[in-house]
C-alpha cells in the first residue's frame, strides 16, 4: 500500500481544515491493486473541541462503519485536520496510529498529506487524483 487516491476529498479535507478546532472524519473507500481509494468522508463530531486533539464522537465512528458495510465498502482511512500547519503527525496522533492502523491523513490550511504506520515506523503515504 503505498498510494492513497483522494480525488475531490482532497476539496473536502482542506474545507475541514478551516476550523479552528481540529475535524475528524472517517474515509470510506476501498483497495485495489495496492492503492487505497477513498470515495467518501463520514464527519464525526470531534468530542474535545479542541485545537489540538481529536476524538471521534463513538456513535459517528460506529455509522461510519455501518454506512461502509451498506455499500460493501471499508473504512480505510481517519482524516483529521490541525488548525496550524504543517500537516505532521502529532504525539498524540501517533499513539492514535497504533490503535488505529489505518491510513492518516492531516490537512492543514494550506496542505494536506497522508502516513501510515508499519513496522513501528510512520511512512508516508502518497496521495493521488
Ligand atoms: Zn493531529
Amino acid at each position: 500500500m503505498s498510494k492513497l487516491s483522494l480525488g475531490a476529498l482532497k476539496n473536502i479535507a482542506m474545507l475541514m481544515a478551516k476550523s479552528w478546532v481540529e475535524s475528524v472524519g472517517f474515509i470510506i473507500g476501498s483497495e485495489e491493486l495496492g492503492v487505497v481509494k477513498g470515495y467518501a468522508v463520514y464527519r464525526a463530531d470531534n468530542i474535545r473541541s479542541s485545537p489540538v486533539e481529536f476524538e471521534a464522537k463513538p456513535w459517528h465512528t460506529v455509522q461510519a462503519h455501518v454506512v461502509a458495510d451498506k455499500y460493501n465498502l471499508k473504512v480505510v482511512g481517519i482524516i483529521h485536520t490541525h488548525p496550524s500547519c504543517p500537516p505532521a503527525p502529532s504525539i498524540l496522533d501517533i499513539e492514535g496510529m497504533v490503535r488505529w492502523p489505518l491510513i492518516w491523513v492531516i490537512a492543514c490550511e494550506s496542505s494536506i498529506a497522508a502516513y501510515i504506520l508499519k513496522d513501528n515506523i510512520i511512512r508516508e503515504v502518497e496521495i493521488i487524483d
